[in-house]
């Protein structure tokens, strides 16, 4: 009996992590993340995967199990369970990430809570959690026991050896996976091209300590909500420091609200403040920890960086600490915000300056220890963009994996005895975008029309024809957004050329796209000759 996994997305982009394992004619998830939208996808709030063949097999999807509480793996759930409603297992913390997101949308879910390392089965399927470490909480591996052996997923991990939960990843799990073989293995690429080992969590302590400590005013640090032992290793530095703490954003507000639940970050009572009462206290007692560390033009520190927050005002004894890194498509935004928090006076660090962040996931020497450890019979390499799937299926080939593919999305590898095979673009794979609250209703055209409005403007020409004989009643009028700083000649010679198009069809009554394509053509003419530019032009012809 073969088994087959089928990637829907994550492999070729950062984001929308998800993948399909087919066994016996049932479907398990792994994951269903979202992506954030790269700056050339205009007014897109989000980016899902494409599961319309599953909608298709709905009859056979059995459930969805989740690696761990990261947007680019649950984030696209909700969406998902409205569509295919079926049971979603994950940790405690994952599951209750989850819930959040799900409430938010309004969808029925029935949502399963299991441990790490014990064995659940559903279905024909019977799977295990492992614990990793990675910049959330509680995250984990997952292995599927097959009917064609084992089938394992890394998730999203590092070997960090000193975490701050004291949990490390579970090597001994997996040396015992690779001791009874392990017949396919999916891992995390995201470091893949990354020399070295990454250092721990632990490593960022000090230096953030530092920070927080000698900075004369106050302080303002921003990093991930999700990353809850980040936040606590924050915290921690300014209750030592003997600053209050408040904490400013929504997400912050959620996850360490559910982190302290959970009993995940402990920060004393007495510290804590609500933001309006951190101005209270001396600035050298004040720690404000936000969320906004992506750049996010609406949240936080952007608000900081132009000067349009509601509570905070900076000025030139403030420390603003970055502890996180863009994640790819938000360089620019990040960039800018720092740009901006240095020019309001603000001294700014960051983990290009300063070793106060380091990565969730694991750079090479951890993908060779973890490959040697699996020694797989086949492998594939996930979650990365095309050139960090190659780094480490390079790394595979290096440590003599015997069978190594790189996928991308939409392909499906099957594993059938001995064989192992591929089969390129088995399903179908593009972007599905959520643009305000409708998923998929936007497509490519429509994105390539806003990359068209953004550049090069757009001009409505509004004419009014006599219903009978074709002739000018009024106009044309030419308005144009976008297009130049004072079009106004540019505009009447154009205005110019569309009468005399319009005078030339002396043919009586006129076909009115017809018409709309010769006031297009004669407008756009005159402008590409006098400004060099294309702007969109919508004839508004009123037939009187
Ligand atoms: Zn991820
Ligand atoms: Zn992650």
């Amino acid at each position: 009996m073969s088994v087959s996994v089928t990637f829907l997305g994550g492999l070729g982009e950062i984001g929308r992590n998800c993948a399909a394992l087919e066994v016996d004619g049932k479907i398990a998830l792994i994951d269903v993340g979202l992506m954030f939208p790269e700056e050339d996808m205009l007014g897109v709030d989000l980016v899902f995967p494409d599961w319309s063949w599953l909608v298709e097999r709905k009859k056979d999807v059995a459930c969805v199990v989740l690696t761990h509480g990261h947007e680019d793996h649950m984030g696209a759930l909700a969406y998902f369970l409205r569509d295919i409603s079926v049971p979603v297992y994950g940790t405690e913390l994952s599951v209750k990430m989850a819930e959040g997101r799900i409430e938010e949308v309004g969808v029925k879910s029935d949502l399963r809570t299991i441990t790490q390392n014990k064995w659940t089965s559903h279905g024909p399927f019977k799977f295990m959690l492992i614990p990793v470490t990675h910049s959330v909480p509680d995250a984990s591996a997952i292995v599927f026991d097959t009917p064609e052996g084992l089938v394992l997923h890394s998730g999203d991990f590092k070997l960090d050896p000193t975490p701050i939960d004291g949990r490390p990843a579970d090597l001994p799990a997996f040396a015992a996976l690779g001791k009874q073989g392990v017949r396919l293995l999916l891992s995390d690429s995201t470091n893949a091209e990354k020399d070295g080992f990454e250092p721990s969590e632990s490593s960022v302590r000090q230096p953030i300590a530092d920070v927080i400590r000698d900075a004369p005013g106050r302080v303002i640090a921003a990093c991930f909500s999700s990353h809850m032992h980040r936040v606590q290793q924050i915290a921690d530095a300014g209750v030592a420091a003997g600053r209050k703490v408040a904490f400013f954003g929504r997400s912050m507000h959620k996850y360490t609200t559910l982190a302290s639940e959970l009993g995940l970050l402990d920060v004393p009572e007495a510290s804590v403040v609500d933001i309006k009462a951190l101005s209270n206290h001396p600035p050298e007692q004040q720690l404000l920890i936000t969320t906004g560390s992506q750049g996010e033009p609406f949240a936080a520190l952007s608000l900081m960086s132009q000067g349009r927050h509601k509570f905070v005002e900076l000025g030139d004894n403030d420390t603003v600490l970055i502890s996180a890194k863009p994640i790819p498509g938000n360089e620019t935004a990040v960039s800018k915000v720092i740009s901006n928090l240095i020019r309001r006076g603000a001294r700014v660090v960051h983990g290009r300056n300063s070793h106060v962040h380091v990565s969730g996931h694991a750079a090479r020497e951890e993908l060779l220890t973890y490959l040697n450890l699996i020694r797989p019979t086949a492998f594939v390499p996930v979650h990365g963009e095309y050139r960090h799937l190659a780094a480490h299926a390079e790394l595979a080939r290096k440590m003599g994996v015997p069978q190594v593919d790189i996928l991308e999305d939409g392909d499906r590898v099957t594993v059938d005895g001995d064989r192992t095979y591929v089969e390129r673009r088995a399903v179908p794979a593009g972007y599905v975008y959520l643009d305000g609250s409708a998923v998929g209703d936007v497509q490519g055209g429509v994105l390539r029309d806003r990359s068209h409005l953004a550049d090069e403007g757009v001009v409505v020409v509004t004419v009014g024809i006599d219903h009978d004989n074709g002739e000018i009643v009024f106009g044309p009028d030419l308005d144009s957004h976008g297009l130049m700083d004072d079009p106004s000649s540019v505009l009447k010679k154009a205005a110019d050329a569309v009468r005399s198009a319009i005078d030339e069809h002396d043919s009586g009554r006129t076909d009115h796209a017809e018409m709309q394509k010769t006031v297009r053509q004669a407008a756009g003419k005159v402008i590409r000759s006098e400004t060099s530019r294309r702007p969109v032009i919508l004839p508004i012809i009123m037939e009187v």
